[in-house]
């Protein structure tokens, strides 16, 4: 049979063995004892430990634990009671994590672990012990930022290929679009209260608000579109040059701090300071020249990421790339569409516009016009003038052209010294009227080449896209039986136009 350890040794379990087991035990060891009506505790035991850790007395403990619970923090109090409370009544282990202030390292966290147990008057004593967990909740806050780093470092790289993309394929629809919906992901994702986009005039002298996104609640400070000076404003003008130099982001931490007109971009009256606490602006390039910036308006004043610069600028950059490529594509678009002699729209923009008027005429009973003017006798101008002549002609028609019709007329450079007027839902008569108008201004124009006065006419053509029998016809209808009157125009002696009655009588 086994002998009892106690036996062997010849040690039996006295107070003193238990003094010396529990001063090694890594936590504070204790028996809390709790009255029935709750209103009296203390501990009739309690590690020496709690000494030089606490700089508590046991002894005083055994009489009351008030000075044990004097030194937990104070956000902690309350619920720790409470689950005490619940403890007592449920009689189940108690377990709970509070900050309790050390002695000379400040407050730390500790865990305790207790078992109930109900005695014969009612009230309540706990067996148990709590330790150091500090070790454990730096590794978990540190796990938590790590985390929170992560998640931003994601949400901003998710950020940044969303608008990407949708500044690729206009997703959101035009330019200005995008460029409303980066402000407003950009200073919501920093938790900015203003997001904003200027743009400077060619002698950076003054700047125009383009775009702005504000938080629900927060006003705008400049209206859209309003123009402030940079002049007047020697600290400002600095910064922002400074600015566009180095292609760095501009940052005023605190707005009341710097001269007044830092804060003028805002208000444009010097007596009235900006409502914001810090101001970002990052310079926003398109061609390698700063364009404008991009501002940032925090209201309430807080901590800033260090990379928060960084992060702008890689914000700035997709906006100039942005802004960069619709400017070529506008370029581009607008080469594609104009007659670069005479400027004025070319065939290629011309027939998409024909094929929407023949809809639009379907859809609403409606009807369009179009005249074909040709000069006359053109090959004999260049013989006469010369080839450069004739462009000067060309062009000088194409003016008067642009000078007689409406805005809501179409105009464009057919091809050769062909040119097309579209006259959309126009009166047959107001129609006639201005072809005779146009007619007048070329034969009376003064078309002066080199100190050459050289006479020139137009003949024309004219068909509407529903005539007598009101049946609507197509696109390619319609210009053949304007190139049919034009003919006929031609073979009638020129400088006239004709319609479906025959001769205009202009
Ligand atoms: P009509 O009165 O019957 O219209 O006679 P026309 O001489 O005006 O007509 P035609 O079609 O015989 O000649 C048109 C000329 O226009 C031929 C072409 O060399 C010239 N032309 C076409 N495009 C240009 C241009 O861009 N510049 C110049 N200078 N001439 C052009
Ligand atoms: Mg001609
Ligand atoms: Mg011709």
């Amino acid at each position: 049979m086994a002998t009892k350890g106690s036996q062997r040794t010849g040690l039996a379990p006295s107070a003193d063995f238990f003094h010396k087991l529990v001063s090694a035990a890594p936590g504070i060891l204790f028996a809390y004892w709790l009255s029935a009506d709750g209103e009296s505790h203390c501990f009739p035991y309690i590690s020496e430990q709690i000494r030089p850790q606490f700089g508590l007395d046991p002894e005083e403990l055994a009489e009351t634990a008030d000075p044990l619970f004097a030194i937990l923090h104070h956000d902690d109090t309350d619920d720790l009671e409470e689950s005490i409370r619940e403890s007592a009544h449920a009689l189940m282990p108690w377990q709970y994590r509070a900050r309790m202030k050390m002695n000379g390292t400040g407050y730390q966290w500790f865990e305790a672990l207790s078992r109930p147990e109900r005695q014969p008057d009612g009230s309540t004593l706990w067996y148990g012990q709590f330790h150091n967990i500090q070790h454990y909740k730096v590794l978990e806050q540190e796990l938590r930022a790590s985390e929170s780093e992560y998640s931003f470092q994601a949400g901003f790289q998710r950020l940044v290929a969303r608008l990407s993309t949708e500044f690729i394929n206009l997703g959101f629809g035009t330019i200005d679009e995008c460029i409303d919906e980066l402000l407003k992901s950009v200073g919501e994702f920093f938790s900015m209260d203003r997001a904003y986009l200027y743009a400077f005039n060619e002698d950076y002298t003054a700047i125009t608000k383009t775009h702005q996104w504000c938080r629900d609640g927060v006003p705008s400070l400049v209206d859209e579109d309003q123009t402030v000076s940079v002049d007047s404003y020697q600290c400002w003008r600095k910064q922002l040059l400074e600015m566009v130099q180095s292609n760095q982001v501009a940052h005023v931490e605190d707005v009341s701090d710097t001269p007044p007109d830092i804060a003028v971009i805002h208000t444009q009256s010097e007596s009235t300071f900006s409502d914001a606490a810090s101001v970002f602006c990052v310079p926003v390039r398109a061609k390698g020249d700063v364009v404008g910036f991009l501002g940032l308006d925090s209201l309430a004043p807080r901590e800033w990421r260090r990379d928060l610069h960084d992060l702008l600028v890689i914000v700035s950059s997709m906006l100039s790339g942005a802004l960069e490529r619709n400017l070529l594509e506008e370029q581009l678009l607008s080469q594609s569409i104009r007659d670069p002699m005479t400027g004025l729209h070319n065939r290629r923009y011309l027939m998409p516009r024909l094929s929407e008027l023949v809809e639009r005429a379907e859809r609403y009973d409606e009807n369009f016009t179009i005249a074909m003017l040709d000069i006359d006798h053109f090959k004999q101008i260049n013989d006469s003038v010369g080839h450069l002549g004739g462009d000067f002609v060309l062009r000088r028609f194409a003016d008067i052209l642009e000078d007689l019709i409406r805005a809501t007329d179409v105009v464009a450079r057919f091809g050769g010294e062909e040119f097309m007027v579209v006259f959309p839902g126009t009166e047959q008569s107001a129609v006639k009227q201005m072809i005779g108008r146009i007619l007048a201004a070329v034969r009376n124009g003064s078309f002066v080449f080199e100190g050459r006065a050289i006479p020139v006419t137009v003949s024309a053509g004219v068909a509407s896209v529903r005539e007598r029998d009101d049946r609507m016809i197509s696109v390619d209808a319609v210009i053949g039986r304007a190139d049919h009157r034009l003919y006929l125009a031609k073979q009638s002696g020129r400088d006239c136009a004709f319609d479906i009655s025959g001769p205009l009588g202009l």
